[in-house]
């Protein structure tokens, strides 16, 4: 199985590569990222066969129809990281919150969300490679607070790999914050920058892109990665967990094998939905992925009018972090393995170029026949967040967005995945206003104020943040990124 370029080729990079190649260099011609050139399909009896079986052979039967180029060691390494999660026998829980709802909880890993799921496995398998192949990789990450601890905690203290985090000052929460700055490993730097997170990603892609960056990184012998979802590495562990909730639908007896399911996914970058559209395609009985998101709702305005028009739009901060962007850039593999990489290329530089695109209405009718979208308030969000919580289930901001569109009566009459991408602990101060209506509590004083109100611990990693030193404190202008990277790249080598 091998990996093609979104955007065509422009014959300075190779036109098919192997999975290996795809994670360590992710960006390709003209700006374009890579995707699998088909698509494997399940076969028959797939469902069935992995019914009884736990979510790590489940994984490793995925990435055999993938054909990775990682050896049985490797991913047997780096799968047994799900062994840190709360429950090592189901670290993906599925629980029910009524109405035909069922919540999928992806944060049970070390950082607490949902990038987790596959920056632990990816993260094992990059820094592998690097070392294998003897070669210094210096790993970039943009985040708006949930990548960004995940990813410097996946690859803290690895041999042959160097992170930088680039995250936007005042645009994360406390905690997500604390998890950044507190981190303290040798092969981590860690920047505030002054500007949003679309700002953040802009850098990180302008810089992968780079031919002037990767050439001093040349004369140090370091080539450079991304953990972002841009990454194929990342998204091919976003498809497992769609399959395994689904599954456990089953165990449970709520659907029996072959009936249909909505999927409904917070959606920033597109990543846990593009998972989960892949998993669709693979094979998985999905009635429809429904896109929640909050009112930077480009993803709504795609998937219902064709439209992808940013031209007037600036970027709304809310109580939903992770999804509050403009550029999302996931929807490009979607337009590719609809549409073909010549039409993906066009669309894309209209993009770049006049910050608009409309699709074409039959290609429009092909959304809609994969996706349903919709947006939520912050003010809405908060409601269902309190809702819940007085029929005894906390859920976070994120989460909370994907309930607006039950407001369709259609919509319940076949049952719903939820996904859960953060726990409280990492937006506490939000949900403590949510649910008590005190406003401008520190992060410190919400989680106690939730732990005691809803009477659940705050987990040893999150209550510790707040006495470890703090050891990155630089904040600085996006146009000073580059070379605080070049330099901190020179002490490093
Ligand atoms: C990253 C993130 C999202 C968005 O996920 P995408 O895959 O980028 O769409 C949603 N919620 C939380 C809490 C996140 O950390």
């Amino acid at each position: 199985m091998l990996f093609v370029e979104t955007r065509g080729n422009d014959a300075s990079f190779p036109k098919q590569v192997k999975f290996s190649d795809a994670i360590l260099a992710p960006i390709a011609s003209f700006g374009g990222i890579y995707s699998p050139e088909t698509m494997p399909k399940f076969g028959p009896t797939f469902l069935q066969d992995h019914l009884n079986q736990s979510y790590k052979s489940l994984t490793l039967s995925i990435l055999n129809l993938f054909e990775v180029d990682i050896d049985a060691q490797t991913l047997q390494e780096a799968l047994a990281l799900y062994d840190r999660f709360d429950d090592p026998t189901n670290p993906v829980p599925l629980v029910n919150v009524g109405d035909n709802v069922y919540v999928s909880e992806l944060f049970h890993g070390p950082t607490r969300a949902f990038k987790d799921m596959a920056l632990q496995p990816f993260g094992y398998i990059l820094a592998s490679l690097a070392k294998q192949r003897q070669q210094q990789y210096l790993i970039l990450a943009a985040t708006s607070g949930d990548t960004g601890p995940a990813a410097l905690e996946t690859f803290k203290n690895c041999e042959n790999i160097q992170v930088v985090c680039l995250y936007p000052e005042g645009g994360t929460s406390d905690v997500q914050r604390l998890q950044m700055v507190t981190e303290s490993a040798p092969n981590l730097k860690v920047i505030g920058i002054k500007g949003d997170f679309d700002d953040a990603q802009a850098a990180l892609k302008y810089l992968l892109a780079s031919p002037t960056f990767k050439q001093q990184l040349n004369k140090l012998n370091v080539s450079v990665s991304a953990a972002n979802s841009v990454n194929f590495g990342r998204i091919i562990f976003q498809i497992m967990y769609h399959i395994h909730s689904y599954l456990e639908l089953v165990r449970k007896n709520v659907i029996e094998l072959g009936d249909r399911v909505y999927l409904n996914i917070p959606s920033g970058n597109f990543g846990n939905a593009l998972g989960a559209y892949y998993a669709r395609k693979m094979g998985l009985p999905i009635e429809r992925v429904i896109v929640s998101s909050n009112v930077n709702n480009v993803l709504t305005e795609l998937i219902n009018t064709g439209k992808y028009d940013i031209s007037e739009k600036s970027l709304v901060k809310t109580t939903s972090p992770a999804m509050d962007i403009l550029k999302s850039s996931n929807v490009e593999r979607i337009l590719f393995d609809l549409f073909g990489s010549l039409r993906t290329h066009e669309l894309m530089r209209q993009l770049d170029e006049q910050r608009f695109y409309q699709l074409e209405p039959e290609e429009l009718a092909t959304l809609k026949q994969i996706f349903i979208a919709d947006f939520c308030t912050d003010e809405q969000s908060n409601q269902f967040i309190q809702k819940h919580y007085a029929k005894g289930y906390l859920m976070d901001p994120h989460t909370a967005t994907c309930f607006k569109v039950y407001d369709d009566p259609l919509l319940s009459t076949l049952p719903s995945i939820v996904y859960s991408t953060a726990e409280w602990t990492k937006f506490s101060s939000l949900i403590d206003q949510a649910i008590t209506g005190q406003s401008g509590r520190s992060d410190r004083e919400a989680l106690e104020s939730i732990s005691t109100a809803a009477n659940i611990g705050i987990p040893a990693v999150i209550q510790a943040l707040f006495d470890k030193p703090v050891c990155h404190s630089l904040v600085i202008d996006k146009h000073l990124i580059e070379d605080e990277i070049l330099r901190f790249m020179n002490e490093q080598t």
